[in-house]
């Protein structure tokens, strides 16, 4: 079986588990460097991007996700996880690993529609919606040229891939629907045969 690691130092990393399980993965809890030995592709849930980056500077577990990401280990961060992938964070200093060339905007919805659900096209994934989970989500707002947008909300850019990593603003682990993850094993799979 496919050995996933899911960044477990806080968030909604324990769903991830659960839908990575369903789909026939082994699955390893990250919490420091050694957990990322042989691991096939990471998850970085959501959960809350600046504590996330705090405790990613500890022990250089970000570096060393770096380093794997140098070899074209497969990344999926969803929501803070996308944050915590991105280059540029709009109005913040906070810590990132800064792996995709993207500038993304926290917290992006507004407050009066912070979280909400959504019947997303995601073209890559086939004919039928997604349904879509956002929680103070964050959107972005640019892209370099190796970025390929996958999935947009009202004009903003919510799911994208670059390379082996793809980022989504919203929780597909919280729904029952397993095309998201299925797509990111395709990537793994495709890297494994590499
Ligand atoms: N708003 C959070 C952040 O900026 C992300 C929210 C989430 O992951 N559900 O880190």
């Amino acid at each position: 079986a496919k050995k996933i690691g899911v960044l477990a130092l806080q968030g909604a990393f324990r769903e991830h588990r659960q839908a990575l399980k369903s789909l026939g993965c082994e699955v390893t809890e990250v919490r420091k460097s050694s957990d990322l030995e042989d691991i096939n592709g990471l998850v970085i849930p959501g959960g809350e991007s600046t504590t996330m980056g705090k405790l990613l500077q500890v022990d250089k577990l970000g570096e060393k996700i770096k380093e794997l990401a140098a070899k074209n280990l497969p990344i999926f961060g969803t929501c803070a996880g996308m944050i915590v992938l991105s280059k540029r964070i709009e109005d913040s200093n906070q810590y990132s690993l800064g792996l995709m060339d993207v500038t993304v905007q926290r917290n992006a919805f507004g407050r009066q529609v912070a979280s909400f659900e959504t019947n997303l096209e995601i073209p890559a994934l086939g004919k039928d919606p997604i349904r879509a989970i956002f929680i103070r989500a964050p959107y972005i707002k640019e892209v370099a040229p190796n970025v390929g947008i996958l999935a947009e909300y009202e004009g903003k850019i919510v799911f994208a891939r670059q390379g082996n990593m793809i980022a989504s603003a919203f929780h597909p682990e919280l729904t029952e629907d397993r095309r998201v993850h299925q797509y990111f094993l395709s990537i793994v799979d495709e890297q494994l045969a590499k």
